[in-house]
């Protein structure tokens, strides 16, 4: 028969790996080098040359996106074939063997999943329930003991606190979780693994049912599989199923999730006979973004040791674009797509990888302003955020008593003790009387209510009176600031200590970031032109402030069929491949983020991060820092990135400002372009050379004549304020 289809577009080492009697295999190589090619090719080989049925195969990919870009490839090279093979996500997979075995499973035929808010609440009923106080067993930290005690496959009867009164207490409060669950069908995400496990190990017939019929057993991205999932093959595999895993351990990014690269090494040990396959030839990228990731990877010490090599062009160097801040980075960024377009490109094969979800907002806005439809990957739009909804709901109800939807989220957010029953009585009185629910609560203050949510409500009223009469007068920034505090969101989100709780705090700092290029409003007469719609519609920032955010939650998304720019943080772009790709945000605290600084081990995990970023790139690489950027309400300045000293110096294009920097405010109406240059006579964004100090950047710069001071950035000596008169500045 004519296997051409199946080997002629592999190199000799994949065609190896295909092609491999019936065994255990271990294809481990770096970025871009075929291990997904060569899963989906091993596939047709299995059932075109080995003939085996479709039905013999488990296929296990590490997100729902990438299942279904495996299964179109498969379609393409095997037809209807396809279809038979199993395939999907760990969860999705252990979902349906649940439902396929509940009874032996030991659950209802009913059960539900539960998703990770559901699981919050539940765990807070819990709490209750057991009179435990939020504020000392927070329900997110309950929730990641939980979900962090499944992934390593202990129930409560596995784990022994010994004199240790918080493991107790956490127990107790598991063991309850879990009574709970079971009594209402309900199944965690963890669950669904561990009951899986456990399906194998307590059902003999139903395991030896499974390791009949999956004679093959394919994983990809293997590195990122965490202790459950891959005692979960093992077990499947059991003494006569084959696994077929591929990986990368310089691409393990989910360590802070439990993901164990040591699966890598223990499954060469444990499993007999394993032959391994390393595939060193890289496809993806051209030869100078190739050597950058070798060179950078090789920083981290914990690694198997791979080279990647290109018989491709060398390729544009890799652009580095030193912005003046993040709003400037988000100018060039979008500029440079626009080009990409106008030469030809495809709006769909740019990138914008950035670190943390919070980076998302000033991209986003910017797109918007240039009409550029942008699409965002394994994550929310900015403004349809649930913490930042929360935020703007506060705001709506100080401008606004009546508005019912606004009322409605945030009356209990966070939990202030006003229960679902008051809010009922609330309703049925405002339906009944025709009253917002902000006069119906006032209403029912008056009549028959017990003491307790009296108080509860009265709260909630006295909260947002309170509020309203504090931020009078106050610029946008601080009234934002003053909300997120007072409402008390600010301390919920910050209990949690998961990456999720932290994202949320990042992102309300980040809500008040953009509160504060709404304040300084220009005077009407100063718009240039009064008939342009975008330009302030009211003189109360606030009410401007709400009217963007709304119209950007709005439907600025890409639609379906439109071509559009990718956005996607570089935890969601494994596996994927784009022709133009910017990294933004290479700064030192952003990333690598802060806490991974006295942390090698989480260090390397940043490293190896900035690796599935740069590998991503097949022609063209840009990567951006700002010199300044608002984080968490301040200016800082925390310089490029370690990341960026480490690349070859002779792949890399260093582009400085063109000189067009923009503050905030100017940025977001283009219409009102300012002079450059102010009093102090130099320009933000400057360069100039200071005598004892070198060279530098103009930051800042304050006051006017002989009492103008100036801030400027120096590349080695770093920020400073100086007195004009005196510093004898040059430009440069
Ligand atoms: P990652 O580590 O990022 O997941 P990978 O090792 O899975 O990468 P693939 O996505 O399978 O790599 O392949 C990278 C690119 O190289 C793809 O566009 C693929 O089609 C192409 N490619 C792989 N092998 C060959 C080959 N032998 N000839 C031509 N193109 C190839
Ligand atoms: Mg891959």
């Amino acid at each position: 028969m004519d296997i051409t289809f199946i080997l002629n577009d592999l190199n000799d080492a994949q065609r190896e790996a295909v092609t491999l009697e019936e065994r255990h295999a271990l294809i481990l190589a770096g970025a871009g080098s075929g291990k997904t090619r060569v899963l989906v090719h091993r596939i047709a080989w299995l059932t075109e040359v080995m003939k085996l049925s479709p039905f013999n195969i488990l296929a296990v990919t590490f997100t729902n996106k990438a299942a279904r870009e495996m299964r179109g490839r498969m379609e393409q090279l095997i037809g209807h074939q396809a279809q038979g093979v199993t395939m999907g996500t760990f969860h999705g997979i252990a979902y349906r063997l649940l439902r396929q075995h509940f009874e032996a499973a030991g659950l209802p035929q009913s059960f539900q999943i539960l998703d990770s808010d559901d699981q919050k609440r539940l765990i807070k009923r819990l709490l209750k329930a057991m009179e435990l106080d939020e504020t000392q067993w927070p329900v997110k930290q309950v929730q990641a003991y939980i979900n962090g005690e499944k992934e390593e496959g202990r129930r409560p009867h596995h784990i022994d606190p010994g004199h240790n009164p918080f493991v107790k207490k956490m127990l107790q409060i598991y063991q309850a979780y879990e009574q709970q669950c079971q009594k209402a069908g309900l199944v965690d995400f963890a669950e669904l693994l561990l009951r899986a496990h456990e399906l194998w190990l307590k059902r003999p017939e139903v395991l030896s049912f499974y390791q009949a019929r999956y004679k093959h057993i394919l994983v990809d991205e293997f590195q990122d599989t965490n202790s459950l999932q891959y005692a979960w093959l093992r077990v499947l595999a059991g003494g006569t199923g084959k696994l077929f895993v591929v990986g990368d351990d310089d691409q393990s990014i989910y360590g802070w999730r439990g993901a164990k690269i040591e699966n890598i090494r223990l499954f060469e040990q444990e499993f007999a006979d394993v032959k391994t396959v390393r595939l060193e030839q890289n496809y993806r990228s051209s030869g100078r973004i190739l050597k950058a990731a070798n060179h950078i990877i090789a920083f981290n010490t914990e690694r198997m040791g791979k080279e990647l090599w290109s018989a491709g062009e060398d390729g544009d160097p890799i652009r580095i674009y030193e912005a003046f801040n993040e709003y400037d980075e988000a100018n060039y960024v979008i500029s440079q797509a626009k080009a990409w377009v106008e030469q030809g490109g495809e709006r769909s094969d740019v990138a914008i990888l950035y670190r943390s979800n919070a980076q998302s907002r000033v991209f986003e806005q910017a797109l918007i302003q240039a009409e550029m439809p942008y699409r965002i990957y394994g994550g929310l739009r900015f403004y349809d955020r649930a913490e930042v909804k929360d935020v703007l709901a506060y705001l709506r109800l100080l401008v606004n008593r009546d508005d019912d939807a606004s009322f409605e989220r945030v009356y209990n957010q966070p939990t202030r003790g006003l229960g679902e029953k008051t809010m009922q009585t609330v309703r049925d009185l405002a339906r009944d009387l025709g009253l917002s629910l902000w006069d119906a609560a006032k209403v029912q203050l008056e009549s028959g209510l017990t003491a307790r949510a009296k108080g509860a409500l009265s709260g909630f009223l006295d909260l947002i009176e309170q509020l309203q009469i504090d931020t009078q007068g106050k610029n946008l920034q601080d009234q934002v600031m003053m909300v997120i505090s007072r409402s008390g969101l600010q301390t919920h989100f910050e209990k949690d200590r998961s990456e999720q709780g932290q994202a949320r705090v990042e992102n309300l700092d980040e809500l008040i970031n953009a509160a504060s290029g709404f304040d300084k409003a220009p005077p009407a007469e100063e718009n240039p032109n009064p008939d342009d719609l975008d330009a302030a519609i009211s003189d109360n920032p606030l009410l401007n402030f709400l009217a963007q955010a709304t119209l950007e939650a709005g439907d600025n998304q890409a639609e379906a069929w439109e071509s559009a720019i990718q956005l996607m943080t570089l935890h969601s772009a494994k596996g994927l491949e784009f022709p133009l790709v910017f990294m933004v945000g290479l700064e030192e605290g952003l990333f690598p983020s802060k806490p991974s600084f006295d942390d090698p081990f989480r260090l390397e995990e940043e490293r190896r991060l900035a690796y599935v970023g740069i590998t991503r790139a097949e022609q063209k690489l840009v990567m951006t820092y700002a010199l300044r950027r608002r984080l968490h309400g301040t200016e800082i300045y925390s310089g490029p990135s370690r990341f960026l000293k480490e690349l070859p110096e002779d792949c890399l294009d260093w582009v400085r400002m063109t000189g067009q920097v923009q503050s905030a405010r100017e940025w977001a109406s283009p219409t009102s372009q300012k002079s450059q240059h102010n009093e102090a006579g130099f320009a933000m964004g400057q360069r100039v050379f200071h005598q004892k100090f070198g060279e530098g950047t103009v930051l800042a710069t304050e006051g006017s004549g002989d009492h103008a001071r100036i801030q400027v950035n120096f590349k080695h000596a770093g920020s400073k304020w100086l007195v004009k008169a005196y510093a004898n500045l040059e430009a440069v």
